[in-house]
């Protein structure tokens, strides 16, 4: 074969991704990072980070992935921009394929996270970030003292909904129909809160905000949707909460996941169902979710691959 054959490719540019870089790079692995689609990775879209640990004052999201950048080239990690296309983990070595390019690798890391999912309103765009975010652990601490929506009747509402009690002056919880989907401990939590006032039978229709002095949300209009009618709610915030996608389409059939489409690992490990393959960050993580966590299991894929490359002499 002419081309050469990557010792580790690592799909994904989000924490997951470049810390596995890190540590590839440092182990003298010499990987090649393919960026995807969305460079940076969720936290692009956010503005302060104040949960991860080492940053005492905070630090914006794309701040912090242009020294998660700035650390993995220091090391050597070669970057290549654009989406991976297919891949074919049926023979060794494994083929990963771009609209442009080919290549071959010995190991791969998946770390293609996963995507809030969004209502599709013009305004969620304009005001991420400005009162509009999909992640009330990293963004709820900012509406202290003020009232916020939630919108979604799942667990992932329930617990955002619980989560933003702590310290907004009141939380509506905003669905779509008249029962909740989410588990019932969960929605007995919410409903027994007295800082949720629950709207049923209603969706966003429209998000307000001003310009000046900073851009910020101001409230929302509702329309219920037994009748059609349309409502005002003056709130700070806006906490998406309909569900998270994980960006596993790529693998499908070809990677052990679940229903929902996150990937699986066996446990305690990033390896998946195919040797030499390994998963880290929110693909392969339903549950925490977090830039830190993310960043943790992408070391461990690193190390997992190194191990693999050593022991089975590939
Ligand atoms: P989910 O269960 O799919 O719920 C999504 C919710 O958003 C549903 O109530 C849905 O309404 C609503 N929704 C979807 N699209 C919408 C739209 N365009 N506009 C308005 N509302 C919309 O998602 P999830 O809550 O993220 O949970 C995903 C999985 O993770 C579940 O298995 C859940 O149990 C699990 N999870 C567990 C925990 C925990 O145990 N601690 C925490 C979070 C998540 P409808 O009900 O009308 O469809």
């Amino acid at each position: 074969m002419n081309q050469e054959t990557e010792n580790v490719i690592i799909i994904g540019s989000g924490p997951a991704g470049y810390t596995a870089a890190i540590y590839a790079a440092r182990a003298d692995l010499n990987p090649l990072l393919i960026a995807g689609l969305e460079p940076g990775g969720q936290l692009m879209i956010t503005t302060d980070v104040e949960n991860y640990p080492g940053f005492p004052d905070g630090i914006l999201g794309p701040e912090l992935m242009d020294h998660f950048t700035k650390q993995a080239l220091r090391f050597g990690t070669r970057l290549e921009t654009g989406m991976v296309e297919s891949v074919d983990f049926s023979r060794h070595p494994y083929k990963v394929t771009t609209a442009s390019k080919t290549f071959f690798a010995k190991t791969v890391i998946v770390s293609t996270g996963a995507s809030a999912k969004w209502i599709g309103l013009p305004g969620e765009q304009h005001f991420g970030g400005y009162g509009v975010s999909a992640c009330a652990t990293c963004d709820g601490f900012f509406y202290r003292g003020k009232p916020v929506a939630v919108v979604g009747g799942g667990d992932t509402a329930m617990e955002e909904a619980s989560y933003l009690t702590r310290h907004c002056s009141k939380v509506y919880l905003i669905h779509r129909r008249d029962e909740f989907r989410a588990s019932k401990i969960m929605q007995e939590r919410v409903l027994s809160n007295p800082k949720v006032e629950v709207l049923y039978n209603q969706v966003v229709k429209d998000i307000q905000g001003v310009e000046d002095p900073v851009r910020k949300m101001t409230g929302l209009t509702l329309e219920s949707t037994k009748d059609g009618s349309t409502s005002e709610l003056e709130v700070d915030g806006l906490f998406v909460a309909i569900g998270h996608k994980p960006n596993s389409d790529l693998f499908k059939g070809i990677l052990d996941m679940d229903d929902v489409g996150y990937l699986m690992t066996k446990p305690g490990s990033t390896k998946t169902n195919i040797p030499g393959v390994f998963a880290c960050g929110d693909v392969a993580d339903s549950v925490y979710r977090q830039a830190v966590s993310a960043a943790g299991t992408g070391c461990m894929a690193a190390i997992d691959a190194e191990r693999y490359l050593a022991e089975e002499d590939h």
